[in-house]
């Protein structure tokens, strides 16, 4: 049997001090870095996405993935239609059935939702037959003691033991812990993933760092034969604060041999906030280390989840895929009250959102009934200055994948040339300067 390992191929002529680009191979796929990825989160957004690539050359947003809460909703129907048409002996060619052989496909277990959840998130779990039995019923117990305890300072307080008390017992019991594995393995590949990415927790201690390294490591052990499966470090943001949590991974990523892929994802960080100074300085570090050790071993990837406002400074140096979502991963961080229909305009000149009525107000006072955008969706701006909200919103997903692209590939004639200063330039004139320190 044949396993599809992926392949790290490094080019002299694609390398500055402290960036470069590669191919990053896997089967018969093949992805050039600095790339975007997308997550989506559900079949209307896979849609849209599809439909783009099927028209435009994106050759920077060639991979994007998925939560597996939101899997069944976004790439089960795909993954079904597939199976109808094979089953008549069609043959057509559908913009899935083409991305299945060009796009990197991830599907992330996120089980940061064991610690931050939200009663929706809880309930999803619970009625959604094809997550693991293990992880329903823990979002049950969740559910339940909310309903039963009388304060939310209680239940915060119980709900810290109860996750602790969940992962002591997958680090403890070996039998639970292969079962979960394999179960979400199962469900990755079942949504047709190229890479694994193993089910670990939130770390928040020495404790479940260790859980978290002996699941990465189980997990490739159990992929083997099957899947590349990649190492995965969910953290909070303030633990980049932590000295010894953060060389302890930084060890593990220099001796691994067998990583391939490492996966990080800090939850809701925003490097640009004026009080995260040391964080800052810490994920700098991280992103020098990681491109010194991409240069000096073979076959070493890193890709950045839930990237938000950090995309393009972690993309110039440290990681070759970042992923992010159509709003810059905001969907977590804000309640849903009095959100307007209409969604949010990424300005690739300021890299931020902007609400409609700013786009409006920029489109006619500053910019003489022009959209300040260079992109094919922006220069026909026709669906983005629709009153409907539906056609305006598809029309700033696509203007959004046209961004990203172009910063990609910013970057990557950038590396080439060696002239990735211009990073801090870019970043200096846009909304993020506090990112510019992450710059080496
Ligand atoms: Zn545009």
């Amino acid at each position: 049997m044949s396993i599809n390992h992926l392949e790290v191929v490094q080019y002299p002529d694609r390398r500055s001090t402290h960036s470069q680009s590669v191919d990053l191979r896997i089967g018969k796929k093949t992805v050039v870095t600095p790339n975007f990825c997308l997550r989506i989160k559900n079949e209307q957004e896979l849609d849209l996405f599809l439909h783009l690539k099927s028209k435009y050359p994106l050759s920077f947003v060639y991979s994007y993935i998925v939560r597996l809460l939101d899997a069944p909703r976004t790439l089960y129907p795909k993954i079904k239609a597939l199976a109808q048409t094979g089953l008549f002996g069609g043959m057509t060619e559908t913009p899935y059935s083409s991305s299945l052989n060009s796009d990197l496909i991830f599907v992330d277990p996120a089980l940061e939702y064991l610690y931050y959840h939200s009663e929706n998130i809880l309930q999803r779990i619970t009625s959604s037959f094809t997550i693991p039995k293990i992880l329903r019923d823990y979002a049950k117990k969740c559910l339940d003691e909310k309903k039963r305890m009388a304060s939310s300072s209680e239940f915060l307080k119980w709900r810290d033991a109860f996750h602790r008390k969940f992962w002591n017992t997958i680090y403890e019991d070996d039998s639970q812990r292969t079962k979960m594995i394999r179960d979400i393995h199962n469900l990755e590949i079942k949504y047709k993933a190229d890479i694994l990415i193993p089910p670990t927790p939130l770390i928040t201690s020495d404790r479940l760092l260790n859980t978290a390294l002996l699941i990465n490591e189980r997990g490739r052990e159990l992929a083997r034969g099957k899947r590349e499966s990649a190492d995965y470090f969910l953290l909070r943001v303030d633990t980049l604060r932590d000295n010894e949590i953060m060389d302890k991974i930084k060890r593990q990523v220099e001796s691994s041999e067998d990583a391939r892929l490492t996966i990080f994802k800090f939850k809701n960080m925003n490097l640009n906030s004026e009080e995260r100074t040391s964080e800052k300085k810490a994920f700098k570090d991280l992103l020098i280390e990681l491109s010194f050790v991409a240069r000096h071993a073979e076959n070493k990837a890193f890709m950045l989840l839930d990237a938000a406002n950090q995309v393009y400074p972690a993309a110039l140096t440290g990681f070759n895929i970042v992923a992010s979502s159509f709003n810059g991963d905001k969907e977590d961080r804000h309640s849903r009250v009095e959100r307007s229909p209409f969604g949010s305009w990424y300005d690739p000149e300021y890299m931020v959102f902007r609400s409609r009525n700013q786009l409006l107000e920029e489109i006619i006072k500053n910019n003489g009934g022009t959209v300040p955008c260079h992109c094919p969706e922006c220069a026909s701006p026709s669906d983005l200055l629709s009153e409907d909200f539906i056609e305006y919103n598809q029309a700033v997903k696509r203007h959004y994948i046209f961004c990203r692209e172009a910063e990609m590939k910013e970057i990557f004639e950038a590396v080439k040339k060696r002239t990735t200063s211009m990073g801090a330039d870019k970043l200096q004139r846009s909304s993020l300067k506090n990112l510019i320190d992450l710059i080496p």
